[in-house]
Parts: C-alpha cells; structure tokens; sequence
C-alpha cells in the first residue's frame, strides 16, 4: 500500500522507527538490516493501529477484537522463540544481531501461532 492509501507519513514511520528502534535494540531485538523491509512493515502497523485501534502483526490475518489478537499484537508473544531459534521473527520485522550479520541461517519461520487462536 501507498503513503497515500495508508494516510501514514513517512515522517510518522521514522518517528516510530526510532522509538521501536531504541526500545528494542536493548533487549536484543534489532530492526530487519533491509531498513525498507522495516519500514514499510511499520508503515502498516501505524495503519493497523489506525483503523483497529491496535496493531496486530502485519503479516498474519487478525480476528479482528483486541482479545482475540492479543496473542498477535505486535510485538507478538512469538518473537522471542522465534528469534531465539531462527534469528527473526514470523514477519521479518525484527531480528538478533547474528542474523542481521548473516552469521547464522536465514530459514523460512513456521507459523507458531496456535491454530485455536485463527478465528477465520
Ligand atoms: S511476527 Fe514480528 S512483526 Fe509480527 S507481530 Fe510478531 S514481532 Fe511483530
């Protein structure tokens, strides 16, 4: 989707980038290194938050209540498993350092999610 569609400046999306950036960075999360990657998908995630009033992962279908997604609101209760063991999160979004690095491999990362919590 366009800046023009998602109504979200590129401005909003820097200013959430730096924000994510320097929460995360200390925990051990790091952005995606294809910084375009990142942003675009923080791009939908103020757009998400806009029109849901929550942002769910951008890379999953959301039920649709703040209950039912709780489990998918980014970031999701998944990103620690899935960092630890693949370097990355479902989305790609977030990553170690080794991955962004390329010092570990870059597989696909399985769905974690469990199938009760897909609604439709
Ligand atoms: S998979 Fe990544 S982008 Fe999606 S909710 Fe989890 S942390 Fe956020």
């Amino acid at each position: 989707m366009s800046h023009e569609e998602t109504g979200v400046t590129p401005q909003d999306v820097d200013a959430l980038f730096e924000k994510l950036r320097t929460l995360q960075e200390p925990k051990g999360y790091y952005f995606n290194k294809d910084t375009a990657l990142a942003k675009g998908l923080i791009e939908q995630l103020i757009a998400l938050r806009k029109s849901m009033g929550y942002a769910p992962c951008p890379c999953r279908l959301a039920n649709g209540t703040r209950e039912a997604d709780n489990d998918i609101i980014c970031p999701c209760v998944y990103r620690e498993e899935d960092v630890r063991e693949y370097g990355v999160c479902f989305c790609g979004l977030y990553a170690s350092k080794e991955w962004n690095e390329g010092s570990i491999p870059h597989t696909t990362v399985p769905e974690r999610r469990p199938p009760e919590n897909i609604l439709f």
